[in-house]
C-alpha cells in the first residue's frame, strides 16, 4: 500500500475543510488553541511510521485517554468490569446524566463520561497514583518515555468539572463509585489531560491490530479476546452519538476526544491517528472524521 500517497492525496484535500467546526471550549484551556492544524500518522504493524502535516504536534487526548484507562480496568478485572459498566451506545452526548436514573447509576458504556469515571475508580481502588498508571502504560506502547499531562488543562477541566461532579455523586448513591469524588475527579482530568501526537498515539494502537500482542516488543497488553471486546466498543460507543454513522463513513474501530483527535485501527494492518482541533456537531473532529473517511475509500481497507 502506498501510504505515502494516500496521505499527501488527503493533506491537498482536507485544506478547505479546516475553517469547518468549532474547537471545543467548554474546557478553557482547549479554547486557545490555534485551529487551523491537520495531522495524521499510519503506523504498520512492522513498525513503519507515515505521517503528514503537523503529526507531531502534542495535543490533548481528552477522550482517547478512555480508552487506555479502560485497558488497564480490563486487565484488571476483565469481564467482572461489565457488572458496573454496560456495553451498548447511549444515544445521548457523552456528558448526558439522563439514563443513569433509569439505569440505577450503572452507565451505558465506558466510554461516556459516567462510565469512563466508573473506569477511574477501579484504577482509584488498585493503585496510588493512577495517572501515572496512564501515563505508564502510554509511555510502554508509544515508546516515548516523555508522555505527561498538561497541568494547566487538568486544572481548566478539573475547575470546571461540575458536571462530571454530578455524574460521580449520582452513581456514588447508587454505590457504584467506591472512592471519594474529589479522587476520582482529580485523577480523571490529570489523564484526559495528557498530551501526544498523532504518531505516538497511532504506534499506541497497534497491540489492538494485532491481537492485543504490542509487535514491536511482543508485550501481551490484552487477551485477544478482550483486545475483540475493546475494538468493538470502539466501533459501536466510540466516536460519541455519531458512532453509527461514524461507522457507516469510515468503517474502523475508532476512538475521539473533545481535543480534536481520533484514533482507530485496522486489524492485522496498522494504528492510525488524525489530529484537527475543529469538532462537528456531534463533538468528533471534523477534518478528523473526513480524512479517515477517505483514508478507507482510497486504500480500500476497512474492516467491512
Ligand atoms: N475531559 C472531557 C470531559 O470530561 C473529555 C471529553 C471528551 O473528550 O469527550 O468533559
Amino acid at each position: 500500500m502506498d501510504y505515502p500517497s494516500v496521505l499527501e492525496h488527503i493533506h491537498a484535500a482536507i485544506q478547505p475543510e479546516l475553517e469547518r467546526g468549532q474547537v471545543a471550549t467548554y474546557i478553557p484551556e482547549l479554547a486557545g488553541v490555534p485551529p487551523r492544524q491537520f495531522g495524521m500518522a499510519v503506523v504498520t504493524l512492522a513498525g513503519e511510521v507515515h505521517a503528514v502535516g503537523d503529526a507531531c504536534v502534542p495535543f490533548s487526548i481528552q477522550s482517547i485517554s478512555k480508552l487506555f484507562a479502560l485497558v488497564l480496568a480490563l486487565q484488571a478485572e476483565g469481564d467482572a468490569l461489565w457488572e458496573r459498566v454496560g456495553r451498548e451506545p447511549s444515544g445521548t452526548p457523552f456528558n448526558s446524566l439522563v439514563q443513569l436514573e433509569a439505569e440505577c447509576g450503572r452507565p451505558r458504556n465506558p466510554f461516556i463520561n459516567a462510565g469512563a469515571l466508573v473506569v477511574t475508580d477501579i484504577l482509584c481502588s488498585r493503585h496510588a497514583v493512577p495517572e501515572h498508571v496512564v501515563t505508564g502504560l502510554l509511555r510502554r506502547l508509544s515508546g516515548n518515555p516523555e508522555v505527561t499531562w498538561n497541568p494547566r488543562v487538568a486544572r481548566s477541566e478539573r475547575m470546571h468539572a461540575d458536571r462530571n461532579a454530578a455524574m460521580a455523586h449520582f452513581m456514588k448513591s447508587f454505590g457504584n463509585l467506591r472512592n471519594p469524588v474529589d479522587k476520582v475527579l482529580d485523577v480523571y482530568c490529570h489523564q484526559c489531560a495528557i498530551e501526544m501526537h498523532c504518531v505516538d498515539l497511532a504506534r499506541s494502537m497497534l497491540f489492538l491490530a494485532n491481537r492485543g500482542v504490542n509487535p514491536l516488543n511482543g508485550e501481551r497488553v490484552l487477551t485477544a479476546s478482550l483486545s475483540k471486546r475493546l475494538s468493538a466498543l470502539m466501533l459501536t460507543c466510540g466516536t460519541y452519538d455519531a458512532a453509527g454513522d461514524f461507522a457507516f463513513r469510515v468503517g474502523l474501530p475508532a476512538k475521539s476526544g473533545v481535543g480534536g483527535g481520533i484514533v482507530a485501527v485496522i486489524p492485522d494492518t496498522c494504528g492510525i491517528c488524525v489530529w484537527s482541533p475543529r469538532l462537528d456537531e456531534a463533538g468528533n473532529s471534523h477534518a478528523g472524521s473526513l480524512a479517515l473517511e477517505m483514508f478507507t475509500t482510497l486504500t480500500g481497507r476497512s474492516i467491512f
